[in-house]
C-alpha cells in the first residue's frame, strides 16, 4: 500500500490528482501540501503547509507520514515565471533537487514530476513535435522544465530513483482556476461563456496550442505511475497529446451551445511565449510504452466543461 505526498496540492492540478489517487486500490494515505490552503475541499485528506524550498520540513513530513511516493506539482507556471526569473529558477529546479535527494536518501518507491510542452522552442518541429526533438526553449519556464527533465534522468540513471514524468500540454478543468500559464485563456473562456459575457483573449485568433482535458491528464499520470518500470523507455519526460486548437476554434465549439458567444483579441506578452511552442505533439512513444490514450476532443470537452460549470453555478 502506498502513502503519497502531493506538493502544490492547492493548484489547478492538485485536487484532481488527489481525487484520482484516492480511487486507486493500492493507496492508503494521501497528504496534501502547499503554501496556501486548498480552494476546493480535499475530502478525507490531511493538509499540511509545506514550502517546497524547505527540504528539512519536507523530510520531516515524509518521515512522519511514512511516505512512499511524492507527486511534486509545486512550480511557477509559464506566464508568472517570465515575470519572476529568479524565483522560477529556484522554485522549479531547486525544489526538484530536494525531492530527488530525499527520494534517493530515504529510498522512496516512486516520484512523479510534471514537465511541459514548454521544453520545446522554435527549433522544434511545429506540428507533431517528436519525443526526441531539438528543444532549445526560449522561455524561463521551458528552461526550468528542460533542466528538471535532465536531472530526473540523471537521478534515475545514477541513483536508481524511480522518477517518472509527463510533458503536459495546456490543461483545462472546471474545478479550480488556472495559476498563471499561457493556456489559461482556455479555462477562463468557459467561465465567461456560461455567464453570457464576451471574452477578451490574450492570444491571437489562430494561435494553435496542444491542450488536454483534466480527466485525461489525471488518467495519463496515474497510468504512467502504475506502468511496470521495465516498459518505460523515456526517463526524461513523455510527450502526451490529446488535441490542438486555437482561440477561434474553442469559441466556435462554445457557440454550439451559446450561439451568441463573443470573443475579442488583445494579444499581450503571452503571445510571444505561445509562438515559441509547438502547435501539436507526437506521443506515439507514450502510446507504445504504457498504452496511453486520450478520451476527450474539443467538442466533448466543451460539453463537459459547460455542463459542470453550469451545475456549479446553481
Ligand atoms: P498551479 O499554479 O495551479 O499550482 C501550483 C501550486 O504550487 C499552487 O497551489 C501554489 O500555491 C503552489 N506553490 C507555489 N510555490 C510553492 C512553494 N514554494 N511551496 C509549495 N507550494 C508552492 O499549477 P498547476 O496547473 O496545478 O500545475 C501543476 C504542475 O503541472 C506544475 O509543475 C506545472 O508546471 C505543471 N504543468 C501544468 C500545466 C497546466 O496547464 N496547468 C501544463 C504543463 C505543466
Amino acid at each position: 500500500m502506498q502513502n503519497i505526498l502531493v506538493t502544490g496540492a492547492s493548484g489547478q492540478l492538485g485536487a484532481e490528482i488527489i481525487e484520482g489517487l484516492l480511487g486507486m486500490g493500492d493507496v492508503s494515505l494521501v497528504v496534501a501540501t502547499d503554501i496556501k490552503e486548498p480552494s476546493v475541499s480535499l475530502e478525507a485528506v490531511p493538509f499540511e503547509f509545506l514550502d517546497v524550498m524547505d527540504a528539512d520540513r519536507m523530510t520531516e513530513l515524509i518521515k512522519n507520514y511514512k511516505i512512499t511516493q511524492v507527486y511534486h506539482l509545486a512550480a511557477l507556471l509559464s506566464a508568472t515565471a517570465e515575470k519572476n526569473i529568479d524565483l522560477a529558477r529556484k522554485l522549479n529546479i531547486g525544489s526538484l533537487h530536494h525531492v530527488l535527494n530525499i527520494a534517493r536518501d530515504l529510498n522512496l518507491d516512486k516520484v512523479f514530476w510534471p514537465s511541459s510542452i514548454a521544453v520545446f522552442g522554435p527549433d522544434a518541429k511545429k506540428d507533431g513535435t517528436p519525443q526526441n526533438s531539438p528543444c532549445n526553449p526560449t522561455t524561463v519556464y521551458g528552461i526550468t522544465k528542460l533542466t528538471g527533465e535532465q536531472w530526473c534522468a540523471y537521478y534515475h540513471r545514477t541513483f536508481g530513483v524511480d522518477v517518472r514524468s509527463i510533458r503536459y500540454p495546456g490543461l483545462i478543468g472546471y474545478k479550480t482556476l488556472p495559476g498563471g500559464g499561457t493556456t489559461d485563456y482556455a479555462v477562463d473562456i468557459y467561465h465567461k461563456a456560461i455567464n453570457h459575457e464576451p471574452f477578451t483573449c490574450f492570444l491571437e485568433a489562430d494561435s494553435h496550442l496542444p491542450m488536454m482535458y483534466m480527466s485525461d491528464a489525471v488518467k495519463a499520470t496515474l497510468d504512467l505511475m502504475q506502468a511496470p518500470a521495465d516498459k518505460l523507455t523515456v526517463r526524461t519526460s513523455y510527450n502526451i497529446s490529446a488535441m490542438s486548437f486555437s482561440p477561434a476554434e474553442i469559441a466556435d465549439s462554445i457557440r454550439k451551445t451559446y450561439p451568441d458567444f463573443e470573443i475579442n483579441y488583445a494579444p499581450d506578452y503571452r503571445q510571444k511565449i505561445a509562438d515559441s511552442w509547438p502547435n501539436s505533439i507526437d506521443d506515439h512513444t507514450a502510446r507504445n510504452d504504457w498504452d496511453w490514450n486520450h478520451s476527450y476532443d474539443l467538442d466533448a470537452m466543451t460539453q463537459d466543461m459547460i455542463l459542470n460549470l453550469v451545475k456549479g453555478k446553481v
